[in-house]
Formats: structure tokens, sequence, C-alpha cells
């Protein structure tokens, strides 16, 4: 049977991991095919909220501001309360973070926005980067060789064969893809089951005006969760309830609104129901993120309760990461070798994520979890901007074993984000995360022209301040070379010495 479509990526699944993936490999010029076997794009607000690092990398794709304008309204930040109800008992305040305007750490600010907004996003930038993205379209059946994978796919109009370089797996927590290849994955598991209520109402007195508020609500009706949206009157409440005695069908809209009054302690309370959805929390980690040609990436490759607000994020930085290792890669312009760094660099990222998120799961849903096996919380800032990626594409001295740092406090050191600094380029301000489009020699040091290579962009930068010499730890003499997603391949604090060859660096981090 012949091939009905060549492409060189075939994406499965066309959520916030596969959109992403999506729309980077189409802005490097690979071709690329998106399939999601559901209607369209979520209309469910599920994960919202943007790090200062996915922002960053939604500015890559020059859809920042667009994105970030989906959570107008909430920019005051997020409130995290655990309670009896919206206007009960406060047992806890979690978090009061108010850091979303704070952008000494990053050009970009955190944003507030919901899949909702986002995905659509994502969707319109891809395709008019060249992706084709289609939906009501299913994977049946996956196959690799040598020199590529075969898919099998079902569509209205009938099924076809996609033949494709690579494939990824972006088909969330059930996906398809994992199964495929075989790969198992492990964890606490299945943590609650949750009916989940999208509804519309003028809640604006119970909630704090301005800010994202997360209620973890227990009380004798019932155990949940409420929280606001940035559309205006929506709002999401989800119960919990025991599988072993209940099911999802047993939360009809009316039964639903009980509970909701409850938790408004509203009791004349008329919502607008819009969508009811059994959905489940659950922390996975699978043991490998690829099997040869087919990589897994966001929920098909890790699940982690919402606490934390994670899921999202990382399926975002899983489909960046992917992209640009594999648009290297069939350019030619990096060896297969670079792909081993995926893995490396993103399954101890998403153990951490799952572990933190876990912690904070027991402490604040369910504190009979607690003990020994518990693992440790995780400071959110040195996990989102101060993550150290480990691999072959970055040369990190063996004896330096840390994996995270606080990125108010740079290091500098080989595996870090490089951080953001405002520096002079060509007579203007720019910050050196809008510098590393390509591999790029950060350096203050003329010397080291002669010791770069054209395929090295090497900026001619001036530093009033002294920020850049001091947080890049490069000194007037220095040069730290950052790969295109803006972590620190390589660092020296000495000037170039006459055998100074950065081709054959380059070549090793690029696995050429
Ligand atoms: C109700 C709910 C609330 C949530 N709240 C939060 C939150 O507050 N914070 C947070 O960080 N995260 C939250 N999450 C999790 C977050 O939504 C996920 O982490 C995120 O959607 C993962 O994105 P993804 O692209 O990996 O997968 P998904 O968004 O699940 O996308 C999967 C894609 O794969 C497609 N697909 C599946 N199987 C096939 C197939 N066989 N063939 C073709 N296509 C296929 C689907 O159509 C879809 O396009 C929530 C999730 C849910 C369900």
């Amino acid at each position: 049977m012949g091939d009905d479509r060549r492409v060189q990526v075939l994406v499965v699944g066309a959520g916030l991991s596969g959109l992403t993936a999506a729309l980077f490999l189409a802005q490097q010029g690979v071709s690329v095919l998106g399939i999601s076997k559901h209607r369209g794009t979520s209309p469910h607000p599920k994960a919202t909220g943007q790090t200062h690092r996915t922002v960053e990398v939604l500015r890559r794709a020059g859809v920042a501001d667009e994105v970030l304008a989906g959570g107008a309204g909430l920019d005051g930040g997020l409130v995290i309360k655990v309670a009896e109800s919206l206007r009960g008992r406060v047992f806890h305040t979690v978090v009061h973070e108010d850091d979303t305007w704070d952008t000494s750490l990053s050009p970009e600010r955190s944003g507030m926005a919901s899949q909702d907004h986002v995905e659509p996003v994502l969707l319109r930038r891809a395709r008019e980067l060249g992706a084709e993205v289609v939906f009501e379209t299913e994977l049946v059946s996956l196959a690799q060789d040598d020199d590529g994978v075969t898919a099998r796919v079902r569509s209205s109009e009938g099924e076809y064969t996609v033949r494709a370089d690579y494939v990824i797996g972006a088909d969330g927590h059930r996906g398809v893809v994992r199964s495929f290849t075989g790969i198992g994955r492990q964890g606490p598991g299945e943590l609650a089951h949750h009916v989940g209520v999208v509804f519309n109402a003028d809640l604006t007195a119970h909630i704090v005006p301005d800010k994202l508020t997360l209620f973890y609500l227990r009380n004798p009706a019932f155990t949940g969760t409420f929280v606001g949206t940035n559309t205006a009157r929506r709002n999401v409440f989800t119960i919990e309830y025991d599988p072993a005695r209940e099911s999802a069908a047993d939360y009809p809209a009316r039964r639903c609104t009980e509970l909701l009054r409850i938790a408004t302690d509203a009791p004349d309370l008329e919502p607008e129901i819009l969508e009811i959805t059994a959905w489940e929390m659950a922390a996975w980690l699978s043991d490998r993120f690829r099997a040869g040609r087919v990589f897994l990436v966001g929920d098909a490759a890790k699940v982690t309760p919402p606490t934390g607000g994670l899921g999202g994020n990382t399926a975002i930085g899983d489909g960046y990461d992917i992209a640009w290792k594999l648009a290297e890669v069939l350019k030619g312009e990096a060896g297969v070798g670079l792909l081993d760094s995926y893995e490396a660099e993103r399954r101890p990222y998403a153990k951490l994520v799952v572990d933190g998120s876990y912690a904070n799961y027991v402490q604040r849903f369910a504190p009979h979890l607690a003990g020994p096996d518990v693992p440790a919380e995780v400071d959110h800032l040195h996990l989102t901007l101060g993550y150290r990626c480990r691999s072959n594409a970055v040369l990190i001295d063996d004896t330096d074993t840390a994996l995270m740092e606080d990125p108010a406090n740079p290091s500098a050191r080989p595996g870090f984000r490089a951080p953001h600094v405002m520096v002079t380029h060509n007579g203007t301000e720019v910050s050196t995360v809008d510098l590393f489009t390509t591999w790029t020699l950060i350096t203050l040091n003329p010397s080291w022209r002669a010791a770069t290579v054209p395929s090295l962009h090497t900026p001619t930068l001036t530093d009033p301040t002294d920020t850049l010499a001091k947080l890049y730890n490069i000194g007037l003499t220095g040069a730290a070379l950052i790969r295109p997603d803006g972590v620190i391949a390589w660092h020296t604090t000495n000037p170039p010495t006459p055998t100074t060859n950065l081709s054959t660096t380059l070549h090793t981090l690029k696995s050429l």
C-alpha cells in the first residue's frame, strides 16, 4: 500500500503541546501535519496561567501579547485558598502571588490566560507559518522502521496513510501513541475523580477583583475546587466523587447547582451551566519520552496534578523543545544525537514538576496522605526559570550536580537559562533573551571574534551597567555559548587562546 501523505513531522494531537510543536516546526520551514480527533481546540478553560518562561517561548512565536490579552482583568496575580466555601472559613492561604508584572527576571510578565483562549492563538499562528492542522482526524495505528514512521489515520473522508520522518505524540493523558510504542508509565496514578462544571454567574461580590482566585473547598457537603476565568462571569467548579460509589452521571445540573450554592454561600444562585464533564486528577511519568523516531510531549509524556499550574506550561515547553531540536536535525544543522537531549532534559524536569505538584496536592487536598514518601515541595520560580538542562547538548562539569538555582542569583553555568539582561545591540536596547534566535556567543571581548565560526551568531554588545559582564560571569574576557532555546551550553571566564576552536565545541554540542 502506498503512502497517501508524506511529511517531515506528524504531530498527533492539537492541544497546547501539539500546537506549540507544529508552530515552531513550521517556523523553521519543516513540513508538518497536525491531527486531532476533537472537533476543534478546547472549549474548556482547563489550564490557566503562563509562567514567565512560557511567555518567553510565546514571544518567539510572536504571539505573547495576544496570549497575555486573554488574561486581561486578572493581571493582579493569583490567590489560592483552602476554605470551607467562597465566603466561609479559610483554613489556609497557600499563595498570594503578585509577581505578574515583575520583569526583573524576564522581558515578559507572566500571564493569566486560559486554555480556550491560548489554543486558538497557537492554531492560527501555526497555520500562518505553514503548518497543516486538521481536526476530526484520529490516529488508528503507528509503525516505525529505520527510515521513518507510517501512521494510519481516520477522518470522516475515510482512512489514509501518512509517512513521516518523525512523529510527535501530543495526544494527551489517554494518548494512544505511547501505547503503540510500548512505553510504560509510573507514579501515584489516579488521585481523584472530579466532575467539572463550567458555568456563567455574576460572582463579583465573592471573589477578589483583578486576581485569579483559586479555592480548594472542603466542607461536609463535598470536596472540590472553584476558580474564575478570564471570561466575564465564567467560572469553573469541580466536585470530587468516589468512583466506587458514584459516577459522573450522578451529578446532573440540578445537583451541581445545589452544591454550587453551598460553595458560593449564595442560596439563590441561578448559574447558567454550560458544560459538565468528568476528569481525573492524576500523577504519571512515562518511563521514556522517546521510542526511536517517536517522541512524547505534554500529557502524553507525563500527567501532573493541576496543583502547581504546570500541566499547560510544561506542555508548551515540551512542544517547543522537541520542535527546535527536530528542526535542527531535519535541516541538517545538527546530528541525530541532538535528539537524545530531549528525553535527557525534559524527563527529569517532568519528574520534578509531577513530584512538586503531587506534594502540593497532598498539602491542599489530601493531608491524610502526608508522610515520608511524599516528595518535597519545589520553589515555583526555581522550577520555572532556574531549572537546569543536563544532556549531551550542554557541556557540564560532571562534578557539578546542581539541578536548580535561584534565577535571581544566576550562576551562568552551562545548563541553566541564560539570564535576561538589557544590553545595547546595534544602537538599540534589547533583552539578551531576544538575541538567541540561533546558537549565539555572548562576549564583551572582541578577541573572541577570531575564535568564532560563521554559523555562530556573535552580536556586538555594549553593557553600560556591567550587568551582562556580571550576570553572565564573563567579565570583559570570557564568553558564553547559548543555544537557540536560550540555555547556556558552554561557558568560560577566560579569553581565547590561539588554539581555541569553537567549531569543535559547537560540533560536539550539535552532535555533528
Ligand atoms: C478539566 C481540566 C482542568 C485542568 N486544569 C488545569 C489547570 O488548572 N492547570 C494546568 O496546568 N493544567 C490543567 N489541566 C491539564 C491541562 O489541560 C493539560 O496539562 C494540557 O491540556 C496538556 O496539553 P496536551 O497538549 O499535552 O494534551 P491535551 O490538551 O489533552 O490535547 C490532546 C490532543 O490529542 C488529541 N488526540 C487524542 N487522541 C488522539 C488520537 N488517537 N488521534 C488524534 N488526536 C488525538 C486530542 O484531540 C487533543 O487535540 C486541566 C485538565 C483538565 C481536563
